[in-house]
């Protein structure tokens, strides 16, 4: 893992000669690019290293040897006076590629070595340019830019955790234990969160009680969390557990400094924070901001950061989901496989941009807490529901609009290309119509869209827009791409052949311009020189304008010259050629019967002649070809110049580029939760600032559109919770729909929370803070646990947990022990919540007991499901609850629909029957004299 600090790295260019471990002269050394790779590997030894040469990534020795068949790529070997050198490689534009499968599948960390073509002073030695490499980035799961496996759909968060520590002397040193114990400490401990997603600017802080991690490392889902190296065992113990249950990567990570300030982060950000930030900001979550900043550093290797200040994310401002209902309501994934089908986002998305499809992810795992914030979102979606066709006219701008935020991310870190740059203007055009026709359409003002409306701030982005466009020459692009397209093809098949035999640095490429000019050292046969087009419209600038005029000169010259020699020469084959190896030569393609006389009188120098071709070199076209040559670098140069202030211009509005793409992204959530409503008849809830739900005509989101799918129907059912009845306890036969009764309305409270409307005919919800489910999920984190330990924790946190505003769900508690175990503390489990925790509550259970023993609570109420059963033996399951009591659980009729083998059914219906017949002879006995006013809706013995 890293310990690397920042200041021992070389940051940005830096020359070969800097590195350090370069042997003495005497020592026997690997050639200077091994020499080179061999640095790089032991000063970035927790990392692939991946080395640019020519047109190729490669790698040498282990490295070779190791990931070479991992990638399937030939392992060759370069033979040096050291020994043979394994190497490996791929052609340089399958670097995307490679690196999905060495950051994503494989886990590891990358670092790029990229090759540059640097001018020297030595100009005799070298002819003026070198090569020379240096790392640029190394790249983590974390770390992900712009790269092609980006999930557009998702955050790539980076996440950094910090228990607060006393070095800040905020809070006392523990005198005899440096490591607190829940049991020790009344209150609990902090622990201060920061991620950020680089590919978006995104940047947030939180703190939270050490209880709420592991849910928060669910909520936030980060590809890649840093810890500090000296991070106690407990905490590492747990996130390790988390981290290696979902697959992502844990690194430790050791800041060169403390933290002082939030001042600090300004040179990393793309506006200052708040100047008051470092006392708003707890200081468990200033640590983790200044050691996610700090390992961010380390990795992009001083590559310019522009990151949005850091947000705070409120916990009161949202409805916390705890790590088992995230997983088990399966919110973005199904517990049983871990993919998107069949969750609650896959259900219910309908954005149609990937930023809005970002935002929705981020909302439906962390509800909004907040009244006025929830309301503002259902009238948005309401003004959307009421008109549809203002919803189609809104989706058809958003589905032109590109990806904004990671966009201009892209040029806030230097990256990002002309391409980008036409996408960013389409987008602001875009932005600009939708704001146009929402204006157009608002009539009063208490429109829900007044303040969305207010918060567009375009005259900036328009003028880049206006820019942009009147810059970029668009069919010079699309031109461009083919002959990339073409290049790439031909690089590829070169690759076959060419990457075991020859040695990479034999492939060296020349400087673009130049090498565009033709492709071949040798004079091309047919004839045919590839430019590269232009990217910028001729008039793109005065200055640019005028080379076009020049280079058109220069050519005009070019085309008399080539006349000129040909009637002189008698040589109608005669054309003017620039090539790379040979520089500038005149040709003749078919030789006989020139004027060779002529041709010596002009004193040109032979470069080669076969029977019926020449080359040679003349005076007259070397002088011209040079300024042509000349005037290309200086067009090249100007559109990187106008490049580079469009960029400028990017960077200038970075702040109201990305403020804009986020109402585009609010929009697209709206108008999507709008056209889900009206497609699934959908009803807006009322949320308010009570303690009770009344859910009339309810659905499971999820269950619902699986029987569909299979030509079955869903039967809604109803839940008041109120202060009559704050707890209902559920019964019912396996299989009748008590676990989907209890998820949906969890799902609708969330749902409702979202901003979003829910799958019932009427819906009544008192805001909650957090929701909690001991349901189950398929596996856990806790995987070398048993069932009932895990139940047990789940529980734990329940009931030490929720509040009287809190929304439990409890399916079969005590499942994984003994019959009377399970009943005490499924008993002890109610009790909690019906006498301390004092919230709403739903609570499926199959220890019939319970309801006996809790029959004297005044606001517990026993719902049931059931069976119908008819005279041939076949039964159907009632899926609608009703009130009472159902002692049966109908469990054999369930291993019968499995296909227990009829000999096995038997002998359980035999036991069941004397089990049932010896308890009942004991029951009678016992309750005698109680009275039971719920017989009648107690199912038959079966
Ligand atoms: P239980 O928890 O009582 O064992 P489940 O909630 O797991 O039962 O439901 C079992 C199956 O019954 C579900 O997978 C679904 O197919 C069906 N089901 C559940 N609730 C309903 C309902 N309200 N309407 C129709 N089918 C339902």
């Amino acid at each position: 893992m890293s310990r690397k600090k920042v200041k021992e790295l070389p940051q940005g260019a830096i020359e070969t000669e800097a590195l350090p471990e370069l042997p003495a002269d005497d020592e026997p050394q690997y050639p200077t690019v091994l020499q080179g790779v061999k640095n790089n590997m032991a000063k970035f030894d927790n990392c692939v290293l991946l080395t640019r040469v020519g047109n190729f990534y490669e790698m040498y020795f282990e490295q070779a040897e190791e990931f070479g068949p991992l990638l399937s790529l030939k392992v060759g070997y370069r033979q040096t006076k050291m020994g043979p050198v394994a190497m490996a490689g791929f052609p340089f534009f399958q670097l995307d590629r490679f690196l999905k499968t060495l950051v994503q599948d494989l886990q590891k960390y990358v670092a790029i070595c990229d090759e540059f073509l640097i001018s020297v002073s030595d100009k005799v030695k070298s002819g003026g340019l070198k090569h020379d490499r240096w790392v640029t980035r190394v790249v983590t799961p974390g770390t992900l830019i712009d790269e092609k496996f980006l999930d557009p759909y998702e955050n790539n968060f980076l996440l950094s955790v910090h228990p607060e520590s006393s070095s800040n002397s905020e809070r006392p040193l523990p005198s005899h234990n440096d490591v607190q114990t829940d049991s020790t400490t009344d209150t609990e401990q902090i622990v201060g969160l920061a991620w950020l997603d680089l590919s978006t600017g995104d940047f947030f802080t939180q703190t939270v009680a050490r209880s709420s991690l592991s849910s928060a490392l669910t909520r936030i889902a980060p590809r890649e969390i840093v810890l500090p190296a000296d991070i106690v065992e407990d905490i590492k113990d747990e996130v390790q557990q988390i981290v290696g249950h979902d697959h992502r990567l844990l690194t430790l990570h050791q800041s060169e400094d403390d933290f002082t300030t939030m001042l600090e982060w300004n040179g990393m950000l793309e506006g200052p924070v708040d100047p008051n930030a470092d006392e708003i900001f707890k200081l468990a979550e200033k640590q983790a901001g200044h050691q996610l900043l700090d390992y961010v550093k380390l990795r992009l290797q001083g590559l310019q950061l522009r990151l949005q200040p850091p947000r705070r994310k409120e916990l009161h401002e949202i409805l916390s989901i705890d790590r088992s209902s995230l997983r088990g309501l399966e919110i973005l994934e199904t517990a049983r496989d871990g993919l998107g089908r069949g969750s609650l986002f896959h259900a219910v998305k309908r954005t149609v941009t990937k930023s809005g499809s970002r935002l929705l992810r981020d909302r439906l795992t962390s509800p909004s807490a907040s009244l006025p914030e929830i309301n503002e979102r259902l009238d948005l979606v309401s003004m959307f529901f009421e008109s549809e066709e203002l919803t189609e006219s809104v989706i058809f701008r958003l589905r032109r609009t590109y990806d904004v935020q990671r966009i201009v991310q892209k040029f806030a870190l230097n990256k990002g290309d002309a391409d980008d740059m036409l996408s960013l203007a389409t987008a602001i055009s875009e932005t600009v119509s939708t704001r146009d026709l929402l204006q157009s359409s608002v009539s009063t003002d208490e429109s829900p869209l007044r303040r969305l409306l207010l918060r567009f701030d375009l005259e900036g982005p328009v003028e880049l827009q206006t820019s942009i466009f009147s810059a970029i020459d668009e069919e010079g692009l699309q031109q461009k791409h083919r002959l990339e397209e073409d290049e790439a093809a031909s690089v590829a098949a070169l690759a076959h052949d060419v990457v075991l035999q020859s040695a990479p640095e034999e492939l060296d490429s020349l400087p673009k311009a130049v090498r565009s000019r033709s492709k071949s050292e040798e004079p091309n046969k047919d004839d045919i020189v590839l430019e590269e087009p232009w990217i910028m419209r001729r008039n793109a600038s005065d200055i640019l304008l005028r080379l076009h005029q020049d280079l058109d000169d220069l050519e005009g010259e070019k085309l008399a010259l080539a006349e000129r020699l040909r009637t002189e020469l008698s040589a109608p084959t005669l054309t003017l050629k620039s090539t790379p190896g040979l520089g500038y030569i005149c040709h003749i393609r078919s030789a006989t019967g020139f004027n060779r006389a002529k041709l010596e009188s002009l004193h040109a120098r032979m470069v080669s002649s076969s029977k019926s071709t020449r080359s040679f070199y003349l005076s007259d076209w070397t002088r011209l070809g040079r300024r042509i040559d000349q005037a290309i670098l200086n067009i090249r140069d100007e559109e990187k110049r106008i490049f580079a202030s469009l960029r400028q211009g990017v960077i200038l509005n970075l702040v109201k580029l990305r403020r804009n793409a986020a109402v585009m992204d609010e929009l697209d959530v709206a108008s999507a939760f709008a056209t889900l409503a009206r497609e699934q008849s959908w009803i807006r809830p009322t949320v308010n600032t009570g303690t009770e739900h009344k859910i009339i005509g309810g659905r499971h989101p999820m269950v619902k559109l699986g029987l569909e799918e299979q030509g079955r129907s869903f039967v809604s059912n109803n839940l008041v919770l109120d202060h009559e009845e704050r707890i209902w306890l559920v019964t019912g036969p396996n299989m009748g729909g008590k676990s989907t009764f209890l998820r949906q309305n969890a799902l609708l409270t969330i749902l409702a929370q979202t901003g979003s409307y829910v799958p019932a005919t009427h819906a009544e919800i008192g805001l909650v803070d957090q929701i909690f489910s001991r349901i189950g999920a398929a596996d856990d984190l806790f995987r070398d646990q048993s069932t009932f330990m895990v139940e047990m924790l789940e529980t734990a946190a329940i009931l030490k947990h929720a509040t009287p505003r809190s929304f439990v769900i409890m399916d079969e508690v005590g499942r994984g022990t003994t019959p009377e175990d399970g009943t005490a503390v499924g008993y002890a489990s109610l009790h909690h919540l019906y006498h301390i925790n004092k919230c709403r509550t739903l609570f499926a259970t199959h220890f019939h007991a319970l309801t006996d023993m809790t029959g004297d609570w005044k606001q517990l109420a026993c719902y049931c499901t059931d069976v119908l059963e008819s005279d041939d033996g076949s039964f159907a399951f009632v899926h609608r609850l009703k009130k009472g009591i159902n002692r049966q659980s109908h469990a054999l009729k369930v291993a019968k629909l499995a296909g227990l083998p009829p000999a096995a059914l038997k002998v359980a219906e035999d036991i069941l029957q004397h089990i049932s017949s010896e308890r009942s002879n004991l029951q009678r006995n016992a309750t005698q004299n109680q009275e039971n006013n719920q017989t009648s809706s107690i199912a038959a013995a079966g």
